[in-house]
């Protein structure tokens, strides 16, 4: 699975990074950015549940 984030909606609440830490972070303007788009098999369901906690609907997983 992998995963990306809309810089163009991301809000940076955070949400996503609370919820996988291991997958999300807030880069310097504190925007959420993806560590690395292939989401380890461990992390898929917390970031399949980011994905749905997102206030910005801004987490894309293919
Ligand atoms: S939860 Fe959504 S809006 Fe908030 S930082 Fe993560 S991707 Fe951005």
């Amino acid at each position: 699975m992998k995963v990306s984030v809309d810089s163009d909606h991301c809000r940076g609440h955070g949400v996503c990074v609370a919820l996988c830490p291991e997958v999300f972070a807030l880069n310097d303007d504190g925007y959420a950015e993806v560590q690395s788009p292939e989401v380890p098999a461990d992390h898929a369901s917390a970031v399949l549940v980011a994905v749905s906690a997102c206030p910005e609907h801004a987490i894309t997983v293919s």
